[in-house]
């Protein structure tokens, strides 16, 4: 690169004071940072390759958006609050503009989230952002995969499938604005930390939906050792995805879309049928939706109902890579 690595750090990467708790902070080896009494680091790192995590010609704002929400969601499903986070990012040139929209907005969400931006590394190569990001979590409580009960209801918080329509829009190059709000899905999805927190009250199992319900519940399933029985017509479908199949799949839903596919971001929880009411009072109060979708089951088996009470199977498996 023209630009010295150092310049750009200098420039666009400098290190947030917008915390306390970071002891030391830019330009040494490592960062020092004091976690607080009683409580445990949740940490997690996903990386966004252009072209794979998010099409090519995503804007600066939205990557440095997403690659943030993708952290954030993790944290949210342990229900750890995020406190910092390390930015590895890989550029395939320096382009001024891009790094100026990239960075402001990476910065705002970070403020607006009170988490600094404690270290990193800048490389030459095809664009790819990696983020390190670490929480708190207090008194030894979290939510875990292994956690799900038996009798257990399943719940979804937000919308499922907004996402997926948003990327064929993207790559189909559909120009409908009545399906705006699913590419704004796509780039911009919403990590339930608040919300998050809260349910820790009473809730120990949860998973962020990043790679299609089903696959994701699959994961939770096998760490507890049991299945579910899932009543699809219980997903919120937002007005944009319903406009979708009314107008682009002769008005029947494709379940595949909203199930079998990622990017949702969205959490997916299990609590006790005693503690079903407490979730929809916290809903309530943060003016976020919750869907129960089903029941955990003995019967180690995912089973999944349509709309006219039918058992839906054959749905594509949620994205993997290497495949
Ligand atoms: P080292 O060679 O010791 O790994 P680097 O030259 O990679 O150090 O980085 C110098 C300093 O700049 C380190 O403190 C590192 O954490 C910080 N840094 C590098 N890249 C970034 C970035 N993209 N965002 C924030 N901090 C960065
Ligand atoms: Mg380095």
């Amino acid at each position: 690169m023209a630009t010295s690595e150092f310049d750009i750090i200098k420039k666009y990467f400098s290190p947030s004071n917008n915390r306390s708790d970071v002891v030391l902070n830019g330009g040494d080896d490592c960062a020092i940072v004091t976690p607080p009494k009683n409580s445990q680091l949740a940490v997690t790192t996903d990386t966004l390759v252009s072209g794979v995590h998010f099409p090519p010609e995503t804007s600066a704002c939205d990557i440095a958006y997403k690659s943030l929400a993708v952290n954030f969601s993790d944290l949210a499903a342990m229900g750890a609050t995020p406190a910092w986070v390390s930015l590895a990012i890989t550029l395939p040139e320096v382009d001024a503009q891009w790094l100026d929209e990239f960075s402001k907005q990476f910065k705002t969400i970070l403020d607006e989230m009170n988490v600094a931006l404690i270290g990193g590394d800048t490389t030459n190569g095809p664009l790819s952002i990696t983020i390190n990001a670490i929480g708190f979590l207090q008194d030894g409580k979290s939510m875990q995969r292994s956690a799900a009960k038996v009798g257990d209801k399943v719940f979804v918080t937000g919308s499922l499938g907004d996402a997926a329509v948003g990327l064929r829009c993207v790559q189909n190059k559909v120009n409908d604005d009545a399906l705006s709000d699913c590419i704004t899905r796509l780039n911009r999805p919403e990590a339930r930390n608040e919300f998050a927190q809260s349910l820790l009250d009473f809730c120990d199992c949860a998973i962020d939906v990043s790679d299609g319900l089903l696959a994701d519940l699959g994961h939770v399933l096998s760490a507890s050792h049991c299945g579910a029985r899932l009543d699809l017509s219980k997903i919120h479908l937002s007005d944009a995805l319903q406009h979708y199949f009314k107008c682009y799949c002769e008005n029947k839903i494709d379940w595949s879309l909203i199930v079998a596919h990622g990017d949702d971001y969205e959490l997916c929880f299990t609590v006790a049928e005693t503690d079903v009411s407490r979730v929809y009072e916290l809903a309530d109060k943060q003016g976020l939706r919750v869907s129960c979708i089903g029941e955990i089951t003995k019967n180690k088996a995912l089973v999944c109902m349509d709309e006219r009470g039918q058992e839906v199977d054959g749905f594509a498996e949620g994205y993997l890579h290497f495949s």
